[in-house]
């Protein structure tokens, strides 16, 4: 009788073992835990993406790079004016190799809510508001079919080299995310806490009032952060922020401390090929 059911159970594995079950699920069992973003977990669903023949996945075993820029313009010697030549090729390297982007809203909802997000997801972000990330990234990201996402300092808006109200209205209207980066992009943590809370909430509420949807996502100024401006951050109402801390954006950070991956002017074509190819580049 015991000799059975081990030869049965045997049969069994032997079944599974060979059935090579390599098309994911398009709906994964209820009990399967929040689909989670892990590059060290070991399936080869990291190692092939593009396999699978199901066009939004959940964001299973899988990290995702959150790039980010702030001007993209030529000023020799300036490494955060990423020269548009150079941030056009780049944008063409992403859509060649399949690249999807999806928004920090559809990131949060795969990292932490079970969400599904396209193959070969990235996210774009720029920090600050220049006038060309209006002016000159977005019709190359248009071209690319590619959207971005802006963490503004509302303090700047309007301003001679940053963005206005009609032109963030019109980024919006295309697909855009804007975002909270505080009024005035202050240090956090060397300012006294009701400063932060105001810095947080008042900037928050106005990109809202202004833009008609929802403030959930921070980008700290100057990557400074400490866990008591982490606690503003979640007082005042942010779902998720970004750092400056370099790396793809995985599960094994909290929400309040997701990485980026820097783009700079001299970085050159091989060293943002290499930051795509590696999630602990
Ligand atoms: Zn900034």
């Amino acid at each position: 009788m015991v000799k059975k059911i081990i030869g049965a159970l045997l049969f069994v594995l032997l079944v599974l073992g060979s059935s090579g079950c390599t098309r994911p699920k398009p709906n994964p069992p209820a009990q399967t835990p929040l689909t989670t973003i892990n590059p060290a977990n070991e399936t080869d669903q990291q190692e092939s993406p593009n396999k699978s023949s199901t066009p939004l996945s959940p964001l299973v075993n899988q990290a995702v790079p959150i790039l980010y820029y702030h001007s993209v313009m030529l000023e020799n010697g300036n490494d955060l004016r990423m020269p548009p030549e150079a941030f056009e090729a780049q944008m063409a390297y992403l859509q060649d190799k399949g690249f999807h982007s999806v928004s920090l809203e559809q990131l949060y909802q795969a990292s932490y809510k079970g969400g599904a997000l396209p193959a070969k997801p990235f996210v774009i972000t720029f920090d600050d508001g220049y006038v060309d990330n209006y002016t000159t990234a977005y019709p190359i990201l248009k071209k690319h079919g590619f959207t971005a996402t802006v963490f503004m300092v509302t303090s700047y808006i309007n301003g001679a080299a940053f963005m206005s109200w009609p032109q963030l209205k019109e980024l919006v209207a295309n697909g855009w995310e804007i975002e909270g980066h505080t009024t005035n992009h202050p240090f956090l943590t060397k300012i006294d806490p009701s400063t932060v809370f105001s810095e947080l909430r008042t900037s928050k509420e106005i990109l809202e009032k202004e833009l008609g949807q929802p403030v959930n996502f921070l980008a700290y100024p100057n990557g400074d952060l400490n866990a008591k401006v982490v606690q503003v951050v979640k007082d005042t109402g942010y779902l998720m922020a970004v750092t400056t801390a370099r790396g793809w954006a995985d599960d094994k950070t909290d929400a309040y401390h997701v990485h980026r991956v820097y783009c700079f002017a001299s970085m050159g074509m091989n060293e943002f090929t290499r930051r795509l190819q590696n999630p602990n580049y």
